[in-house]
């Protein structure tokens, strides 16, 4: 599929006036559209719900946004149940999908009502001593271990995933949980990350959907929801066939026939926790061309590093580019582009075809709504971009300013004699 830019160049010399470069924009319409469209796919099942995963895109903005879609949250620690709160998304609206939990989060996920997922067996006693009772809803998270395969071929290796629990202890966590006084059940797996074909929701269903069936006649347990989680990807690549989201609901309402209803499970809630399929493909990095250089390579230096996007530095992820206002000519020159840390992983392309590049050039990477912005961090002191909200009436709003030195040392508020830094 062709990736296009969703802003011009003059579009972006026109934004640059009040938000300089580096920015991470977000494309309100394409966000709605596809909101829409999964909730669509889905609507087959009366008690369907997104729970978007915070982690991905933490801005009020967006969530709010998706909120209106019937989107939840799904968090994972303190200020991710905070956010979700402010935004006045609250109680089974959120689910809690966290590991390792620290105390505090478990309160607050009691306090506010969320439904909370397990990941670990210990973890129920563990809540019970926080909380007192347990809630009167609880899920867990399933890991069969060894490896996910769709047809022959390995999507993913649940059996090195620190996550969830093994088949045993989840029958024996429902036990528990019933003798325990809790009302309605949950189920939730993640077991491969960034998908990008059809199968794997309808393949991930008809592995969870027979152990529903399982849990009900061994432990006369009828799941109230099954989450099939996150891990809907995108094609990051031209070459690469966009998932259709129509189809993979399709495919799993064929498996809920097939599996579910005739086991007496007709009314099972089923869930989603997505997060690059919601937002990945309705973010760009945007950043300005500052240096050339020519040495054993041809080099491109942007005001933007990985700061900003972690995802090539960190996974040597694909990430698109486009240089703003050449769409159309030749991409006959070959080089990498690189940002500034001291790390010489900060690269965004390596070896890649693009047209001749000059000082002064805008670049939009592409697919960096989920995962970017949110995994950024300050290493070299590099300050955090801005993110802009591209509307559906073409005018743009900040919806979280660039940080600056102030913030970077706003931790040394307790020093008095670097109380000038802080300005
Ligand atoms: C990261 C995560 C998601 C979202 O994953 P995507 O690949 O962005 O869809 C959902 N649920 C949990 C528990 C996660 O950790």
């Amino acid at each position: 599929m062709e990736k296009k830019a969703f802003v011009t160049r003059e579009q972006v010399e026109e934004i640059v006036k009040t938000y300089p470069t580096p920015f991470h924009i977000y494309d309100e319409k394409g966000i709605r559209e596809n909101a829409q469209a999964l909730k669509e796919a889905f609507s087959w099942n009366p008690g369907y719900k997104e729970f978007f995963a915070v982690k991905a895109t933490p801005n009020p903005f967006l969530m709010k946004i998706l909120h209106e879609y019937g989107c939840g949250s799904d968090c994972s620690s303190l200020t991710e149940l905070m956010l979700a709160d402010a935004c006045g998304i609250r109680g089974e609206e959120i689910m809690f999908s966290s590991n390792d939990t620290p105390r505090e989060d478990f309160e607050l996920a009691a306090k506010l009502g969320a439904t909370i997922n397990l990941d670990d067996f210990t973890h129920i006693d563990y809540l019970e001593k926080i909380v007192g009772k347990l809630p009167e809803l609880l899920s867990l998270r399933y890991n069969p271990g060894g490896v996910f395969k769709i047809s022959n071929s390995i999507m993913d290796n649940p059996g090195d995933a620190k996550y969830g629990l093994t088949h045993e202890q989840l029958l024996e966590g429902y036990r528990i949980m019933k003798e325990k006084g809790v009302k309605r059940f949950g189920m939730h797996a993640f077991l491969a990350s960034n998908t990008v074909t059809n199968d794997y929701y309808p393949t991930l269903a008809r592995e969870l959907f027979t152990v529903a069936v399982e849990i009900k006649e061994k432990l006369g347990i009828s799941l109230s929801f099954i989450n099939l989680s996150g891990g809907i990807g995108i094609p990051y690549r031209p070459e690469q066939e966009p998932n259709d989201i129509r189809v993979i609901g399709e495919k799993v309402h064929e498996v809920y026939d097939e599996v579910l209803v005739p086991a007496g499970l007709g009314d099972v809630a089923i869930y989603t926790e997505l997060g690059r399929f919601m937002m990945g493909p309705y973010g760009m990095l945007v950043t300005k061309v500052i240096h050339e250089k020519h040495t054993h390579k041809e080099y491109i230096g942007c005001d933007a590093c990985a700061v900003n996007l972690m995802r090539p530095a960190m996974y040597g992820a694909y990430h698109h580019i486009t240089v703003l206002g050449k769409e159309n000519a030749p991409c006959d020159h070959t080089y990498d582009v690189t940002g500034s840390l001291c790390e010489n992983n900060d690269k965004f392309a390596i070896d890649r075809k693009l047209p001749e590049i000059e000082i002064g050039d805008y670049l939009a990477i592409h697919d960096t709504g989920a995962h970017g912005f949110s995994m950024g961090y300050n290493y070299n002191g590099k300050l955090k971009s801005a993110e802009l909200l591209l509307k559906t009436d073409g005018s743009v709003e900040l919806i979280r300013r660039a940080q600056t030195p102030a913030d970077y040392f706003a931790t040394f508020d307790c020093f008095p004699e670097y109380a000038g830094l802080l300005k």
